[in-house]
């Protein structure tokens, strides 16, 4: 089954149970001021929630190109090394708006993946919130009532307020949450531990596929839960995860969702992806293919490479992605703007923004590229002083002021100058750089209220790519002016 069969079976299973399908909304969030991605199904409709505006039907389901790099959700580091957590990753969702409750949200969610996706009831588990205390909330037995029709008690799963209570974010509506867990490992790995010792605990082939939360409460501003209006449900399922059961693989990385990257950057960088865990090769491999999908729907959602807010996240990606690739893959040259192509091919009949935006994205990416790339030479030779210096005094350790200024005004990642200094057996003054950084960050908080409004909305009007001015610091958003 293909991932696009994987996703239109989705869509089409809850249209017929009366749901109305939608796009996706941008990646970028335009006019949240909590938020700068979307990094559930359900940001578009928090106003739906909080009954500020009525939806277009009680009943609604998509997929959400998703966004998980800051704030509440930030699962940056997990990325290239482990198998099942990205950056961008697409949640499918469906959703009742006063509508149905937890009868039915389960009922579908069982039979979607038992019946439909034919996926074996032994491989599946399911939690259920076991309540607390602080909050003066009991167990959700409503939820566990349910499940029991469909599942062995034995394997409903207690869980605590972090994994089974649902928060968008600091405030606003929360809920509950049961969530299913498939076990994919091997009959052998099964009967030697029980995957019910396995649920929650970032076992790579015992993973959460689906969450669906129970929408009771509003968290309010100090802190406090008060009830909705109206009970609503919002699940979300992790795409690519589901990909994986389904396809019979045990990494996301080789359902074909990421295989065409994959065999774009082996044919490009002449290095074969073993799909090893520890491996830096392989990690590096990951990294690209994940970042390259994040970087790409972000700039076609309009989110450029900047200095600043949102753009400035892009930029951290796409600059994180060319250094794994220049260290682990000694990738020297641009070649990241190439997968784009692929990317929009297997893509694009979903997503029609990368065929819209290919040029754009392309471009970017490329100069961008470039760009950085020119900075990691000029970086390295900086660092090649400051070592030489260094060793001429009979020292060992790095000035931690001098490989901050590396960093901050050069833009030369201080990881690499950690590498790269232990390599020639010296280290970095950690404490004085950490200082540094806290006073730029000090320094930063203070002029924030300067900080320019950096979204850009891409409307019907082709653009032209004017090319970088010298200047490192200038935002991408200047290099773009529209063809009148
Ligand atoms: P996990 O515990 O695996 O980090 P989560 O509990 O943070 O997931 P939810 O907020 O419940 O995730 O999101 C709903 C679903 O989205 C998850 O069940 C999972 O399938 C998927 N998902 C969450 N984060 C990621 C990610 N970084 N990459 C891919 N899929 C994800
Ligand atoms: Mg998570
Ligand atoms: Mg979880
Ligand atoms: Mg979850």
């Amino acid at each position: 089954m293909t991932s696009q069969n994987i996703r239109q079976q989705f869509l089409d299973y809850f249209k017929s149970k009366q749901h109305q399908i939608v796009p996706s909304a941008p990646i970028v969030l335009k006019d949240d001021p909590t938020l700068m991605f979307s990094n559930s199904g359900m940001t578009q409709f928090k106003d739906y929630f909080l009954g500020y505006k009525t939806p277009s039907s009680p009943r609604i389901a998509d997929t959400q190109k998703c966004l998980r790099v800051s704030g509440k959700h930030n699962d940056l580091d997990d990325v290239g090394r482990d198998t099942y957590h990205h950056t961008m990753f697409e949640m499918l969702g469906n959703w009742s708006f006063g509508d149905y409750f937890k009868k039915e949200a389960i009922d579908f969610a069982w039979e979607l993946l038992t019946e439909v996706y034919k996926i074996p009831k032994e491989n599946l588990y399911v939690t259920v919130f076991e309540g607390d205390k602080n909050e003066n909330l009991g167990r959700d037995q409503e939820a566990f009532d349910y499940w029991k029709k469909h599942i062995s008690e034995d394997r409903i799963i207690n869980g605590n307020k972090k994994d089974n209570f649902w928060e968008m974010g600091e405030s606003g509506p929360c809920g509950p949450c049961s969530e299913i867990h498939i076990d994919i490992r091997s009959d052998e790995e099964k009967a030697k531990v029980s995957g019910l010792d396995l649920v929650n605990n970032d076992h790579p082939q015992v993973v959460e596929v689906w969450n669906l939360v129970f929408m009771e409460f509003n968290r309010k501003a100090d802190g406090s839960l008060e009830k909705l209006p109206n009970k609503h449900v919002d699940t979300g399922m992790g795409f690519e995860r589901l990909c994986m059961a389904l396809q019979g693989k045990t990494s996301n990385y080789d359902t074909d969702v990421f295989t065409p990257l994959i065999s774009k950057v082996e044919e490009l960088s002449g290095q074969k992806y073993t799909g090893i865990l520890e491996d830096e090769k392989d990690i590096a491999i990951r990294v690209l293919v994940d970042h390259i999908r994040a970087v790409s729907f972000a700039i076609a959602d309009g989110q450029l490479p900047s200095n600043t807010g949102a753009g400035y996240v892009i930029r951290r990606i796409l600059r994180r992605a060319i250094s794994y690739s220049y260290r682990f893959l000694n990738m020297k040259e641009a070649f990241l703007f190439e997968l784009v192509a692929v990317l929009k091919n297997e893509m694009g009949d979903f997503f029609p923004e990368l065929i819209k935006q290919e040029k754009l994205i392309t471009e970017v990416i490329k100069e961008e590229e470039n760009s950085f790339l020119k900075t990691i030479e000029t970086g390295l030779l900086r660092l090649d002083h400051i070592i030489t210096e260094t060793i001429f005094k009979n020292e060992k350790i790095l000035p931690g002021n001098q490989v901050f200024e590396l960093y901050d005004t050069f833009g030369f990642p201080a990881d690499l100058s950690r590498i790269i200094a232990e390599e020639k057996g010296l280290s970095i003054d950690e404490k004085a750089f950490d200082e540094e950084m806290l006073n730029q960050k000090t320094r930063s908080k203070k002029s924030s209220a300067q900080k320019v409004y950096d979204w850009e909305i891409l409307d019907e009007s082709p653009q032209e790519f004017v090319g970088y001015d010298e200047s490192e610091t200038e935002t991408s958003i200047n290099r773009f002016r529209k063809i009148e």
